[in-house]
């Protein structure tokens, strides 16, 4: 389908696209890579009188080390991430779950702030960012405001981000001693969407059994969400299978799981299960 008309700027700087979007901000929309808007443009989900795009502020774009704190830009893109060197180093959960989105083009163009602006439930990097506990930057014309990943998915599609605002930056605490990472996904064999993806951090001590988990679910239900459930049964656990099995069992506790076509709720939550164990037991090895 063809999208209903539209206009169409692009601002050099942010602060210029933050103007742009409070002379409108309801009709007027942030485009980064196009590449959920523009579909859901096409199929008259969203019909934006203005489209502010950002993907030209090279300022937007970055991937850094600041004290003890990872920063990324918002129009960092997928390819960006999975290529870095310096994620793959200090926090390679970054770089596996960026891996694991759509295919070159989509990585090429999609950005990790579109991604996490846009929500859909079965996006990857919701569930990376709320393992890693990452904080969101948001700046609108009331200035600038830092969210905590976990209080930023609402619901279906929908985020903490006021209209008008624009999510700038993600910021995420640079993982220190021994500690594993692990993205395990279930692509839907058509769209390569997450039927289920697992984002597991752990903090091992030096034995190998865990002193604190991080996990984060997308996929199962209309928000990603933390595995609070998992993450309390590995706390201060010895990683044996038995542990890793009991706790995995807990991926979907207080959740209601969505059902579609190609998976029913319980199927959805038996799979979260075993893909929680898969990813404990990577990341309990090292990671991958
Ligand atoms: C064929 C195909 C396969 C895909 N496969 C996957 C997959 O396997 N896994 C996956 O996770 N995703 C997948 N995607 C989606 C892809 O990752 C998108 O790039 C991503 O969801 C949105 O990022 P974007 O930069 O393209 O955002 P856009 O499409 O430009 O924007 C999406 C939404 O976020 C808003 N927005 C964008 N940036 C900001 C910002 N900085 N601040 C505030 N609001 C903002 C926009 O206004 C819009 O509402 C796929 C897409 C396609 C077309």
């Amino acid at each position: 389908m063809i999208p209903t008309a539209f206009d169409y700027q692009v601002p050099a700087t942010l602060e210029e696209a933050i103007s742009l979007l409070a002379a409108d901000p309801d009709g007027a929309k942030v485009l980064a890579g196009g590449h959920s808007l523009i579909p859901a443009m096409k199929l008259r989900l969203a019909q934006p009188q203005l489209l502010v795009d950002i993907a030209r502020i090279k300022s937007l774009a970055y991937i850094r080390e600041e004290g003890n704190q990872i920063l990324i830009g918002a129009t960092t893109t997928h390819y960006q991430l999975e290529s870095s060197e310096l994620l793959k180093q200090i926090c390679p959960l970054l770089p596996q779950c960026a891996a694991s989105i759509g295919d070159v083009q989509v990585r090429n163009k999609g950005t990790i702030g579109g991604s996490i602006a846009h929500s859909d439930p079965a996006g990857d990097w919701p569930a990376a960012v709320l393992a890693l506990d990452a904080e969101l930057v948001l700046v609108g014309p009331n200035g600038e405001r830092t969210v905590k990943a976990t209080d930023f998915f609402v619901g279906l599609m929908t985020t903490d981000l006021q209209p008008g605002e624009i999510l700038r930056e993600i910021r995420i605490a640079k993982p220190s001693g021994r500690f594993g990472h692990s993205y395990q996904k279930a692509p839907h064999p058509a769209s390569g969407f997450a039927v289920v993806g697992i984002a597991v951090q752990l903090d091992l001590n030096d034995d190998g059994s865990c002193k604190a988990a991080r996990v984060g679910v997308t996929g199962v239900s209309t928000k990603a969400y933390r595995a609070q459930g998992v993450e309390t049964a590995l706390a201060g656990a010895s990683l044996d299978e038995q542990t890793i099995a009991s706790a995995a069992a807990h991926a979907c506790d207080g959740i209601d799981p969505s059902k579609d076509l190609y998976a029913s709720g319980e199927y959805r939550c038996a799979l979260a299960q075993v893909y929680t164990r898969r990813a404990i037991q990577a990341a309990k090895n090292g990671g991958g």
